[in-house]
Parts: C-alpha cells; sequence; structure tokens
C-alpha cells in the first residue's frame, strides 16, 4: 500500500510486477505473450497511451511508450505524473527506462548503451512532484536509481553478450529544442555530464515518490553538438535501429530473470519513510 496516510492514493493491485517505459523508437512492447490493451485513467489526466500488459517468461508486465505510439507527445509535453502513477497504480514495482540519448564523451560513440547512476536536472517547467500539498515530502535523491536494477541491467547485457556501461551523469534538458554549442560544451566540461536527454526528468523522481525500483536503459544515438561531429538523418536511424534491438533483447532477459520481491533489498522502497514533514 502507498502512502498509508492519505486515502487519496489507493493503488488498484493488478498483477503486474513490471514495467517498461519506451523511449524514442519503441513504441510497442515486442514479444509479450497475451498481450492485452488497456486504457488506465489517473488523477493527473491520461497517460501517454494505452498500457499493454502480458507476460515476459514467469512475469507480468506493462508497456508504455513514453511519446505514445508515433511519437505524438514532445518531451516537454509528457504526462509524466500520469505515466508513472498508472504504472503504479497497475502494481508495478520495477520500472525500467529505456532512452535516447546524447553523447558527451568521445568514448561513448553512437550504439553505446549507458545504465546512468546520477543526473543534473536543466528542465524548466515540468510537474516534478506528486506533494502539492497539503502533504509534504522532500525525497533523497542523493542516489537516484535503483542501485540492484541498475546492475541487473547491466548483468542482462552481459548474459546477452552486449556491453553496457554501468554508471554515468545523464543531464536532462528541457527542449525540444536541442543544445547550443556553447551549452553542450558547458554540460560537458564544467559540469562533467556524460549523456544528455530531455526525459530522465520528472520520470525518476516521480518514481521514487512512488517508492519503486527505477533504472534507465540509456541508447546513445549520437555525439551531442559540442563534437561538432554532424550526422545524416540515414546514420541516426540506423543507429536507432540497432540500439532498439539491442535494448530489447537486454529489457527482456531483465526481466526474465527479476527476484522475485525488490522490497527485501532496496531502498527504494522505503524512500517515503523519512520524506514527509
Ligand atoms: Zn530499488
Amino acid at each position: 500500500m502507498l502512502f498509508e496516510s492519505g486515502a487519496w492514493f489507493k493503488p488498484r493491485r493488478v498483477p503486474v510486477e513490471a514495467a517498461v517505459i519506451g523511449g524514442s523508437g519503441v513504441y510497442d512492447p515486442g514479444e509479450l505473450e497475451d498481450p492485452l490493451e488497456l486504457k488506465v485513467y489517473t488523477p493527473y489526466g491520461p497517460p501517454s497511451d494505452n498500457i499493454v500488459v502480458g507476460r515476459m517468461g514467469e512475469r507480468s508486465v506493462a508497456f508504455l511508450p513514453r511519446h505514445g505510439r508515433g511519437h505524438r507527445i514532445p518531451p516537454h509535453r509528457i504526462n509524466y505524473r500520469a505515466n508513472l502513477w498508472a504504472l503504479r497504480a497497475l502494481g508495478a514495482r520495477w520500472i525500467i527506462s529505456v532512452s535516447a540519448v546524447g553523447s558527451l564523451r568521445e568514448d561513448l560513440g553512437p550504439g553505446s548503451l549507458v545504465v546512468p547512476d546520477q543526473f543534473i536536472d536543466m528542465t524548466k517547467r515540468r510537474d516534478y512532484t506528486f506533494f502539492d500539498g497539503p502533504v509534504v515530502a522532500h525525497v533523497s535523491m542523493a542516489h537516484p536509481f535503483c542501485n540492484r536494477l541498475s546492475q541487473h541491467l547491466v548483468e542482462a547485457g552481459r548474459r546477452t553478450g552486449i556491453e553496457v556501461r554501468r554508471g554515468g551523469t545523464y543531464l536532462c534538458i528541457e527542449g525540444p529544442r536541442f543544445s547550443t554549442v556553447a551549452e553542450s560544451r558547458v554540460w560537458k566540461n564544467v559540469l562533467g555530464a556524460d549523456i544528455i536527454g530531455m526525459t530522465l526528468v520528472p520520470e525518476v523522481n516521480l518514481a521514487c515518490e512512488l517508492q519503486t525500483c527505477y533504472a534507465t536503459l540509456a541508447m546513445v544515438t549520437d555525439y551531442d553538438v559540442w563534437a561538432e561531429k554532424p550526422v545524416t538523418a540515414e546514420e541516426v536511424a540506423r543507429v536507432m535501429a540497432e540500439n532498439v534491438s539491442k535494448a530489447r533483447r537486454i529489457v527482456a532477459e531483465a526481466i526474465r530473470t527479476l527476484p522475485d520481491d525488490p522490497e527485501d533489498d532496496c531502498s527504494c522502497c522505503r524512500s517515503l519513510e523519512t520524506a514527509t514533514l
């Protein structure tokens, strides 16, 4: 039960254990067995799309395309609160987020996969919290990702023969425009970030407020503009297609081998214990 002191949120328990939020290029759930499409209503409005629930091995899984099918919703207009609330309300205790990113490091070329362990938030106008009062909560973001689920993703990559870099700082910009060269150099050289995208925040902090284990599999599409290495749309499309294929294999392996109960070892599930005033 979430928020036991707050009667406003009662999650509907359906047998979903894990959820996947698909990013750019990942608009369908892939190899889900017995798929069932659900329209979910939330107190925050509609999620990005209908949610498809099905099975992967022994696990029941929910899939939601972050931008909606057909990539209809830009990063700054995504209803993150509705998305996270809906997945949690369906029962998901594990959320694997897949996203396309740009690289701020020479040694992270197009096609690299990264599981970040930190973020820097440069977004400007999003709904960052479920706690708009009267209940006030300040959740810890010192270590924003689920350590256990992040490690699980890296190991799933290893088992499928795909190298996944563990750790790195994801810099989240507001979008939908890309950075200027000056900005990109600041992110890289001054802030020391490793990858850049537009959707991690507030997804990760909302997942934390819902006491859910959350990790990101970031797929590097190209170098950000600091590198001044122009790419063609054809190259980007080719790298994205390869990335999506690799990400699907890793996510499927990770879900099939998820531990039984995230509450055993994870501090994620207790993130509200010291957060409310
Ligand atoms: Zn966790």
